[in-house]
């Protein structure tokens, strides 16, 4: 009993937690230093514009959490609240509004939106160019169509959760290339980018799914696991690979209120080599990159007025 306790101990120890509340601060104290040059070099500070359809509590502190984030920075936040009523065709003339308005560098419509109106007609509505979170069609053909990293061609924006997960692991000194990587969840916003950032990394990708069959002897065999389900610790220990990265994407409320991700990090964390916990992993990394997203926007703006 006391070997395996000590054994336990020691495993422990190994793992490294990556804090993604830590590289954010810095990466965003980064960007302050940065957009505190514009007025000088253009004139203007970076400028997002924050759609919210009615009054869904998570919904509320995300779009709060974007503003906070957006002022520390310096990057200019107008976030309009419009009410759960409102009609698609007015969120679609607000939208166009924004596309149409110079000063505006970045739109976001927070999702999701009341069961009447049509997400992708929404985001569609949204100009390319403007499309911070990634999620407009052009913007996810471009993903899927080259094979560079975002930061080698920043006129596409890759959607925010994907691309802080790359950037944390690449923080992490973790080699992709050529490593087994398994992403569980195929959703538009986690799942599917995350796994072709990977592949564009040289990695050898498997995505699984609620029909996965035998997924335990798939997550076995990873060597970057990522993990974006929505439920509650469901990676057990003995679904990881001794040595794995394990990247927790979840985020979920307990009975008793506090947070945990869709892997279970006292299970997991003796075996894995890196884990990111929830909160303060993945999360974080998200808001960052949405403002690292509005700044690609806003100078790919300013350098195309000076194309013209
Ligand atoms: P979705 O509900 O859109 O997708 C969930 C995916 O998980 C689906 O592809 C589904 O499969 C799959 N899945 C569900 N149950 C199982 C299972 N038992 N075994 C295997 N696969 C399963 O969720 P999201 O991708 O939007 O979000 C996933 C989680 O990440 C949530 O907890 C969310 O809150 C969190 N999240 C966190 C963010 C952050 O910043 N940290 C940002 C975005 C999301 P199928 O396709 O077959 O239904």
């Amino acid at each position: 009993m006391f070997v395996a306790t000590k054994i336990r101990i020691f495993c422990y120890l190994r793992s490294v937690i990556l804090s993604g509340k830590e590289l954010s601060d810095r990466l965003k104290a980064g960007m302050a230093r940065e957009v505190a040059t514009f007025p000088s070099r253009y004139g203007r500070v970076p400028h997002l514009a924050v759609l919210l359809v009615g009054d869904d509590p998570a919904s509320v502190t995300y779009v709060r959490n974007k503003a906070r984030a957006s002022e520390k920075i310096g990057i200019r936040n107008t976030t309009i609240t419009l009410p759960a009523t409102t009609s698609e065709d007015e969120l679609l003339g607000r939208i166009a509004a924004l596309n149409d308005d110079p000063d505006v560098d970045g739109i976001l419509v927070q999702l999701p939106l009341p069961p009447h109106i049509d997400e992708l007609k929404a985001i569609k509505a949204i100009a390319r160019e403007k499309d911070v979170d990634g999620f407009h069609p052009e913007n996810v053909a471009a993903l899927w169509r080259r094979r560079t990293e975002p930061e080698e061609n920043p006129q596409y924006c890759v959607p925010c959760t994907p691309r802080g997960i790359i950037r944390l692991i690449k923080e992490a000194g973790v080699r992709i290339e050529g490593r087994r990587a398994v992403v569980i969840g195929r959703s538009n916003i986690v799942g599917l980018p995350i796994s072709k950032l990977l592949l564009n990394e040289n990695a050898t990708v498997t995505i699984c799914h609620s029909r996965t069959v035998g997924l335990g002897e798939i997550t076995r065999e990873a060597d970057i696991l990522v993990v974006a389900i929505g439920d509650p610790e469901f990676i057990k220990g003995d679904m990881v690979k001794e040595g794995a990265v394990v990247i927790d994407v979840g985020i979920n409320r307990r009975p008793d209120g506090t947070l945990c991700g869709d892997v279970d990090f006292k299970e997991v964390a003796p075996r894995a080599s890196v884990i990111t916990p929830v909160p303060g992993g993945v999360g974080p990394m998200t808001i960052c990159m949405l403002m690292e997203n509005t700044i690609d926007c806003f100078i790919n703006r300013e350098n195309s007025k000076l194309e013209r």
